[in-house]
């Protein structure tokens, strides 16, 4: 496998950001880690990850869809999209690139969503695997090796060195481009990297945690359970479980006059809220209850009931980390599994 001693790695950021803008995650004064586009001398953060996760880059949180000019009774229609620049994220978790396939099966199905699909085709995902899990991290649960991640190439460190593997042919498009700057690399210690993060991995307090009664062939159980009601009376509606999760994938699109045109924009949305469902008609979702149990159905039991078995989380453990009042989808998933 080819490879780049630890020392250069600032040295391939300069290279690969002379072509092209290169996003990796460093650290912020509170310590925790977030996405910057690379500016020379940048350093990687060693954290986990990101608060917020890498799927801003495909899915941004706000974005403009389509500009109005009025006129009169005439409105003229202003397609405002523009073929996106190649652009690098460096550093991804296996977890987080484990989101983009499923956030592939909903903005690429018919019909494909354009503005997601002209960001993936442009991005290069390069992923980084997990050397020291926490105990938040449940992406096993979900057939997620941190080991060995997806994403279009998988980097390796063994704390000398960083390998690049190609997982299809845009990460060896990726590879080839910085070449000259990588030999050729012993992989023994690699193994045994991998071998250490799998007994940490073991040793986790999720470790044991199990998917076996989630799917869709559970949802009148699991919609019909007393326990919702215990489950939901601590939840506040903040929304912060699915700004900070790399899978909600729901947006509200709106318009805003700017005094010289209108503005179509959309923006994340959050089944959490109260209004999320609102409309001319009134709203099918009035109680927290009902917002609760569709967030945990979606990712548990209607998602995997429509893609053939996949569950709609990675085990990312955010929402565990973030949430205020200390619920989380492991919270719901023990409490579901209990007879
Ligand atoms: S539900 Fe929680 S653990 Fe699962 S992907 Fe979303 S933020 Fe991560
Ligand atoms: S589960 Fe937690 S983070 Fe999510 S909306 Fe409720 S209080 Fe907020």
């Amino acid at each position: 496998m080819l490879k780049i001693s630890a020392d250069k790695l600032n040295s391939l950021f300069d290279a690969v950001s002379a072509k092209q803008s290169l996003y990796i995650p460093v650290d912020r004064e509170s310590g925790s880690a977030e996405y910057r586009k690379y500016k020379s001398g940048m350093e990687m953060s060693k954290c986990l990850n990101t608060v917020r996760s890498a799927k801003d880059f495909f899915f941004p949180q706000t974005e403009n869809l389509a500009d109005f000019k009025m006129n009169g009774k005439n409105i003229e229609v202003i397609d405002v999209r523009e073929e996106c620049e190649d652009f690098v994220i460096f550093g991804v978790r296996a977890c987080d690139a484990r989101s983009f396939t499923i956030l592939d099966k909903v903005f690429l199905a018919e019909p494909v969503d354009s503005y997601y699909k002209n960001r993936r085709e442009h991005g290069t995902v390069v992923t980084m695997a997990c050397t020291r899990p926490a105990e938040t991290c449940f992406c096993t649960a979900f057939d997620i090796d941190p080991t060995s991640p997806e994403g279009d190439v998988a980097v390796f460190s063994d704390g000398e060195s960083y390998f690049f593997k190609p997982n299809n042919d845009k990460g060896q498009a990726f590879i080839d481009s910085i070449a000259d700057m990588l030999e050729d690399g012993d992989t023994a210690e690699l193994a045994q990297v991998q071998s250490n993060t799998r007994k940490i991995m073991q040793m986790l307090p999720l470790a044991n945690l199990s998917t076996d009664s989630f799917g869709g062939e559970k949802l009148m159980e699991h919609f019909n359970s007393e326990k919702w009601a215990n489950l939901s009376e601590s939840c506040i509606g903040c929304g912060t479980c699915t700004f900070v999760c790399p899978t909600c994938q729901c947006y509200d699109i709106r318009d805003f006059d700017t005094g010289n045109g209108i503005k179509r924009f959309r923006c994340w949305d959050s089944c959490m809220y109260s209004d999320f469902t609102k409309m001319a008609h009134g709203n099918p979702r009035n109680t927290q209850l009902e917002r609760f149990r569709q967030r945990f159905m979606h990712k548990l039991v209607y998602f995997p009931a429509n893609n053939n078995g996949e569950f709609g989380c990675v085990g990312c453990g955010r929402c565990l980390a973030k949430c205020p009042v200390s619920m989380n989808i492991v919270k719901v998933m023990k409490a579901l599994e209990e007879k």
